[in-house]
């Protein structure tokens, strides 16, 4: 399938029965009072950004009132106001904010997916959940290959669902298994001869960022070395 052809079937997956129960109800009863009149996409989020990215960002799954509302990965969220903010100063989004699926907002040379589709309960997934999951990560990972250098990796999750799907789909994995860290990198290799270079950042989650273990300067710094190995 094309990256389009695989958006639209992943937008009606139904597999995990806990999280179609979740993120349909969220949309229905669990609505924030702020969000009261708005429609809920309650659905799984697909993938946002450029379909020929140089560089990728994987998170965890959708937040319920943020993704799970707007339909768009990471639009609509407090974590979402950070990411695309520093998206923006460093050049890979054409505005700083992101507030709905219709606000304008483009991606030039960056798509940003998540390791689980569906909004799960307390943003956790379980493990069954994410490797029902990792078949659509693998499949978006594959197709994007050719034009791939980098893979930011949000957060522990995200690190390890993109050293998994790595092994999955044939890439090299140096062992032991490199660790998690924020600005941790790891060079993963492509059966092609290629290579990918996974870069790891603490999560943009309120909790990190409330707290300062993830400040605008760390995440500034990360992203600029992803544009550096993405556009070198
Ligand atoms: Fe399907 Fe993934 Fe959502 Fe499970 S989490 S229902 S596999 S899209």
């Amino acid at each position: 399938p094309t990256l389009a052809e695989l958006d639209a079937r992943v937008s009606v997956c139904r597999a995990c029965p806990r999280l179609v129960e979740w993120r349909e109800s969220v949309a229905v009863t669990g609505r924030r009072a702020s969000f009261a009149d708005q429609p809920y996409w309650g659905r799984p989020v697909p993938s946002f950004g450029d379909e020929n990215a140089n560089a990728v960002v994987v998170g965890l799954a959708p937040a319920a009132n943020g993704g799970n509302r707007t339909g768009r990965v990471f639009t609509g969220d407090k974590s979402g106001d950070w990411l695309f903010a520093a998206l923006h100063r460093v050049g890979y989004a054409s505005q700083p904010t992101a507030t709905h699926s219709g606000d304008g907002l483009e991606l030039s040379g960056l798509r940003i997916l998540a390791g689980v589709r569906c909004a799960p309960p307390e943003n956790k997934p379980t493990v069954a959940e994410r490797d029902t999951c990792a078949p659509w990560l693998d499949r978006e990972l594959s197709l994007l290959a050719p034009t791939l250098k980098v893979i930011l990796a949000l957060g522990a999750f995200g690190w390890d669902s993109v050293l998994r799907a790595a092994r999955r789909l044939g890439w090299t994995v140096p062992r032991p298994k490199p660790r998690f860290g924020h600005a941790a990198e790891v060079t993963l290799e492509l059966p092609d001869g290629g290579t990918v270079t996974l870069v790891g950042s603490f999560h943009v989650s309120q909790h990190n960022t409330f707290t300062g273990r993830l400040t605008e300067q760390m995440l500034d710094a990360v992203l600029s070395r992803v544009r550096q190995l993405g556009d070198g």
